[in-house]
Formats: structure tokens, sequence, C-alpha cells
């Protein structure tokens, strides 16, 4: 499965249940990418400058990344991917590995959110430098400003949250990745669903796309 949509539609979110649910590994890459420079790697480094700025990373460093975890065992049954592919030359590699694999995608989720409420949504989330609990300074405030209520853990704001780099953000999204939702919908592959309501009931449509297939 892939999800799909502008950063900040809930699907790490959404994914983080659907893994849950299913036993299937969440692949984000844009957490690979952040472990990666978080943990000061060859790769990390080569990204940073790139990441925080809201641009993308080339394709082919992506598509090996992503090569490389669909590999591991635990993706043996299946997998759910976040954030990946973002271009149409991404969705090309994917293809590739997915043949290779002698497998085709489930189906592939857009969470529809509007510009607006993107930055609303980024500008106040903050993640547990501790145990990455997603918060919002208004929408789901911790109890006590700046602290995890999961673990108590320090709350930030990643770099690419700011609201000069959600703005670019966006625009590379409508530019680059907009663009696969006409590649997935001639596939017959594509489920939009309307992001911008409570949790649940995103959940529930979903689930209700996984398992309507790619027919549905
Ligand atoms: P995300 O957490 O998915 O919003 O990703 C954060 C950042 O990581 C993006 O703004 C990109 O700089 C980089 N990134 C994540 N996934 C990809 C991808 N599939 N292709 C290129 N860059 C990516």
């Amino acid at each position: 499965m892939v999800f799909l949509g502008p950063p900040g539609a809930g699907k790490g979110t959404q994914a983080a249940i659907i893994r849950d649910r299913y036993g299937i590994p969440h692949v984000s890459t844009g957490e690979i990418i952040r472990d990666a420079i978080a943990g000061g790697t060859p790769m990390g480094d080569k990204v940073r400058v790139v990441v925080e700025s809201g641009k993308l990373v080339p394709d082919e460093m992506i598509g090996d990344i992503v090569a490389e975890r669909l590999g591991r065992e635990d993706a043996r049954n299946g997998f759910l991917l976040d954030g990946f592919p973002r271009t149409i030359r991404q969705a090309e590699i994917l293809e590739n590995v997915m043949s290779a694999r002698n497998e085709g995608l489930t189906a592939v989720i857009k969470l529809d959110v509007g510009d607006d409420q993107v930055v609303l949504r980024l500008s106040g989330r903050r993640v547990c430098a501790a145990c990455g609990a997603l918060s919002h300074t208004e929408f789901s405030a911790p109890k006590r400003q700046g602290v995890c209520d999961a673990c108590g853990g320090r709350l930030e704001q990643r770099r690419d949250d700011r609201e000069e780099v959600i703005r670019r953000r966006l625009s590379v999204y409508h530019e680059q990745t907009e663009p696969l939702v006409a590649h997935y919908a001639a596939l017959g592959l594509l489920r939009v669903i309307d992001g911008d309501r409570p949790c649940g009931e995103v959940t529930r449509d979903v689930l209700a796309a996984i398992e309507g297939g790619a027919a549905a």
C-alpha cells in the first residue's frame, strides 16, 4: 500500500494505525532520512541541507533506500509506504521493485487536506525527542507546555515544520508529487479520502478502501 497526500495530511498517523492492525511495517522515507541525519551517517550528512530547506532528496538515492528496506524479512508479506513515491520517477522505481517481487500494489490511498489546513497542522506540530509521540500546540496540547504527555520527554519542532519551509514543501508537493494522482488513477489503484476530519473517521474510510481492495 502507498499513502499519498501533502505533508501534514495525516499519512504518518494513519499508517501507524494500519501497521498495528495488519502487522506490516510502516516505511516512512522521511523518518529514515531524519534518523540518518540525526545519526550523522554519510547519507544523512549529504541530504541534511536539502531536507531542511523543504526540497526533495534525489530520486535514485531514495529509490536505493526503499529497495533495501523492502528487501528485509519483515516486509515479505506486505508493507505500507508513507512519503514514497513522491515523483513519477520514484513511482517507476517502485514499479520495478514490485515486478521483481512478482507483486503489485493493493491500493494507493490519497489523503486530501487543503493547504491552509496543512499550514495550521504543521506549524503547531511538536514531536517528542524521546519517544516520537506527536502533539499539537492547539489541537492536542500537552498538559505541560513543551513536555510529552506519554513519556515526559522534551517536545521539539521539526526544522522543516517552520512556516517558510512548510510553504516550500507544499509547492514541491503540488509540482512534483501531485502528478502521481493521475498516474495511480489511470492504473485503477487510487482511493481518495477526505483527510480533513477527525482521525477515527479517516481511519474508518482508510480501512474500507483497503478491504475493498484495488477494485473497490
Ligand atoms: P516527510 O516526513 O515525508 O514529510 O519527509 C521529510 C523530508 O524528507 C522531505 O521534505 C524530503 O526532503 C525528504 N523526503 C522524504 N521522502 C522523500 C522522497 N520519497 N523523495 C525525496 N525526498 C524525500
